[in-house]
């Protein structure tokens, strides 16, 4: 074959390998457009574990109509403008890259309307083919629809479960993002019924009630608050006790600068930390927060921004360790009691 260059839409699907799994990848990329729009409540409605329908609405700035196709091109973005901006980058996405690739792999539709705006607009995408905006009531905010995910990629599309394994999956991540976000409403319905509804909660004070919410009271009851700062580094949130302690690492949050990542060095500090309260085989439950410079951490290591990079990685697995050793130390007498039982 000779060398061409690939259709755009071609490029988009390949790229959404990297992006969009499954319609709880979707839901991640759309509502985490949603939060970068400065929404305080955000609704998702999947119909059948979101492979038939996946809507996001929100009451964010909104899109102006002539900002429509651009927001559904390829590398594309409000976020950033250079690289100086992307290594202190604020918002949770920065690539341009979530809805063309959604897009292509979708039936797609976005409707908004921008803050201080007339009139909202509606664009609508089939498998990649783009149509053309068009006048559309809307509040303002933005509203997208991605339906029969995959319906033109069937590789990708028998890789998709059950539909309770793919809701189990949104209801997975959405209980990692209400934990990060407890200002923000989010309410979650599938095939026209209400699962999960996290009420706003404003106050400093009442996040605790967030977190029982999505992790259940067993965990608040049984969890110490950690809050220490130095070196530029703070590291704050909940360490579930000793006797909170599971037989899987299932209740294990940890958050860099808001984003929720799974890290190497962060897994092993904490790990060290409850070596000597916990028995072999036993996991701790905890939702931690930690807070840098955005300067010392690469957040462009993967597409799905699970991943990042510490540029001083023996600092921050120095800093959570001891932070977490003191915090346990006041229940090294009950895990001592533990290790003898
Ligand atoms: P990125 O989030 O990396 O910028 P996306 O493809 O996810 O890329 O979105 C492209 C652009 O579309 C965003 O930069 C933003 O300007 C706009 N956009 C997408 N979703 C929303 C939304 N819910 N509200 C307002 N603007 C949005
Ligand atoms: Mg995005």
């Amino acid at each position: 074959m000779p060398i061409q260059q690939l259709p755009d839409t071609l490029v988009n699907q390949i790229a959404a390998g990297e992006v969009v799994e499954r319609p709880a990848s979707v839901v991640k990329e759309l509502v985490e457009n949603a939060l970068d729009a400065g929404a305080t409540r955000v609704d998702i409605d999947l119909e059948e574990g979101g492979i038939r329908l996946v809507r996001i609405r929100d009451d964010g700035g909104g899109i102006p109509p002539h900002e429509l196709p651009l927001a559904i091109s390829r590398h594309a973005t409000s976020k950033i403008a250079s690289i100086e901006d992307l290594e202190e980058v604020a918002t949770l996405g920065f690539r341009g890259e979530a809805l063309p690739s959604i897009a292509s792999v979708s039936r797609f539709a976005i409707s908004a309307r921008a803050r201080g705006e007339g009139h909202g607009a509606r664009l609508e995408v089939d498998g990649g083919r783009v149509g053309t905006p068009a006048p559309h009531p809307h509040p303002e905010g933005t509203t997208v629809e991605v339906r029969d995910l995959f319906f033109n990629v069937p590789a990708r599309r028998k890789f998709l479960r059950a539909e309770r394994t793919e809701l189990g999956h949104v209801e997975e991540w959405l209980r990692s993002l209400a934990l990060a976000r407890p200002d923000v409403e989010l309410r979650l319905s599938h095939n026209g019924r209400l699962s999960r509804h996290y009420k706003p909660v404003r106050d400093g004070g009442e996040r605790l009630r967030r977190v029982a919410e999505a992790l259940g009271e067993e965990f608040t009851r049984q969890c110490l608050e950690v809050e220490h700062a130095a070196a530029g580094l703070r590291l704050h949130g909940w360490v579930g006790l000793p006797t909170a302690s599971r037989s899987s690492a299932d209740q294990q949050y940890f958050y860099v600068n808001g984003r929720a990542v799974r890290d190497r060095t962060v897994a092993h500090a904490v790990r060290q930390a409850y070596a000597d309260v916990l028995f072999h085989g036993r996991h701790p439950a905890f939702v931690l927060f930690l807070e840098c410079d955005p300067r010392g951490v690469d957040v462009n290591v993967h597409p799905a921004k699970h991943e990042v990079r510490f540029r001083e990685q023996r600092l921050v697995h120095e800093f959570i360790y001891r932070t977490l050793h003191a915090a346990l130390a006041s229940t090294r007498a009950g895990g001592a009691l533990a290790q003898e039982a």
